[in-house]
């Protein structure tokens, strides 16, 4: 049998999939089954972040697998200890753990805001509107957006909601019961729509006047995405705590949760585990990729950034029918399309021209390519989306 008819019979269809059987990856490009080349303007969703098979992270994985991959956390480990400080050294004095996943990662956190919380009579959670955080019971009840939710029932309550941007209903939702806000700096899933300057500094006023905790998560901003290693870096605010996965293991499953010191040392001894979390090959794999990711490459990722957005702004010119708003934060970009434009039409019209991409919020083109990402690659997708969109406008008007 065929892989998609394999699949078709064997795997709980909770995906919808795109029908190529992907069997390899270098850099910007994958490859399918037959041989075709892509262009992956996805990263596998903001994951593969230094490009498929990246040659340092290759490295590292195999040198480590020729020596351990597992002992579990009752024992010390070199690779996790230094991971866990390298990411302290590039955000804040704070602790570490390790999980597998951005779902565990923010179920994690939740659990360390609990336990802080419980101690001070504090047990209410503020999420935004519009938000994602994963897909386990947990973390659907802190996604701010129904789709996910309906037929879970029931989920878990004290959960409240604000609308991004609004600081009158954050001020009404904020009382001294509120133990911690989550939040994306920048809204991936939700549309690629970053949180306003004045919204976050009321974040900041109210979490030092209500002494609750400030949890970002950066599965999709952090990593370099936004062109600095975490998003938050770049707004003006400090995070308690925050949440990694995705590009931390550029494909490897790896996630962390970064503490601040206080918090983290007044975390009870077996009150929180993981079997897999922060083993030798995930953290093998994380510490090449923070290494490769210094100042010189984030700079790099900025100026691509530039680049994309200048190409994108012009051909906007072009089409300001179908292009109404573009996001660029890094490289992570949302391109909000006309109606007329159905965001699902155009991601199988990109993928006709070898093109993987990617939807976000309601009808938004999302873009998140490997950092890597050259001026060749990019002039190769704004030229097919030229070609598209030309076609588009000949068949509309
Ligand atoms: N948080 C955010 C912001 C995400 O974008 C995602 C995944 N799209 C998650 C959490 C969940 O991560 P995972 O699928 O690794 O559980």
């Amino acid at each position: 049998m065929h892989t998609i008819e394999m699949a078709e019979h064997y795997l709980i269809p909770f995906y919808k999939r795109t029908p190529l059987v992907i069997t390899k990856g270098k850099g910007c490009y994958v490859w399918d089954e037959k041989k075709r080349r892509y262009l992956d303007m996805t990263s596998g969703i903001a994951v593969v972040n230094l490009g498929h098979r990246h040659p340092r992270v290759v490295k590292a994985l195999q040198h480590q697998a020729k020596r351990i991959w597992h002992i579990s956390n009752l024992f010390y480990q070199k690779p996790q200890t230094e991971l866990a400080e390298k990411l302290v050294q590039r955000s804040f004095d704070g602790m570490v753990f390790f999980a597998n996943s951005g779902a565990e990662a923010n179920d994690g956190a939740l659990k360390i805001a609990r336990l802080w919380g419980n101690k001070r009579g504090k047990t209410k959670v503020i999420a935004l509107q519009q938000s994602f955080h994963g897909r386990t019971i947990a973390t659907i009840s802190l996604t701010g957006q129904e789709k996910y939710k309906k037929g879970f029932d029931p989920l878990l309550g004290e959960i409240v909601f604000v609308t991004p941007g609004n600081i009158e209903e954050l001020r009404q939702a904020w009382d001294d019961t509120v133990c911690a806000i989550f939040l994306e700096v920048i809204q991936c899933e939700g549309g690629v729509k970053a949180l306003s300057k004045p919204f976050l500094d009321e974040v900041m006023r109210l979490s030092r006047e209500k002494e609750s905790l400030i949890i970002i998560d950066e599965v999709q901003t952090g990593m370099g995405r936004t062109g600095t290693l975490f998003g938050y870096q770049q707004f003006g605010i400090e995070p308690d705590i925050i949440t990694l996965a995705k590009g931390l293991g550029n494909g490897f499953p790896v996630a962390a949760i970064v503490v601040r010191r206080p918090l983290g040392k007044e975390m009870p001894q077996g009150m929180h585990a993981s079997t897999f979390g922060g083993n030798f090959l995930a953290c093998a794999v994380a510490n090449a990729v923070l290494d490769t990711m210094d100042e010189s490459f984030l700079n790099r990722v900025q100026k691509m950034s530039q680049y994309f957005g200048q190409q994108l702004t012009e051909l906007q010119k072009k089409y300001p029918a179908f292009l109404l708003d573009i996001r660029v934060y890094g490289l992570m970009i949302g391109i909000d399309l006309a109606k007329e434009l159905p965001v699902a039409e155009v991601i199988e019209r990109f993928l006709a021209k070898g093109i993987l991409t990617l939807r976000a919020g309601e009808n938004t083109l999302r873009l998140a390519p490997p950092l890597i990402i050259h001026e060749k690659e990019i002039q190769s997708f704004i030229k097919a989306f030229d070609t598209l969109l030309q076609e588009k406008q000949g068949r509309t008007a």
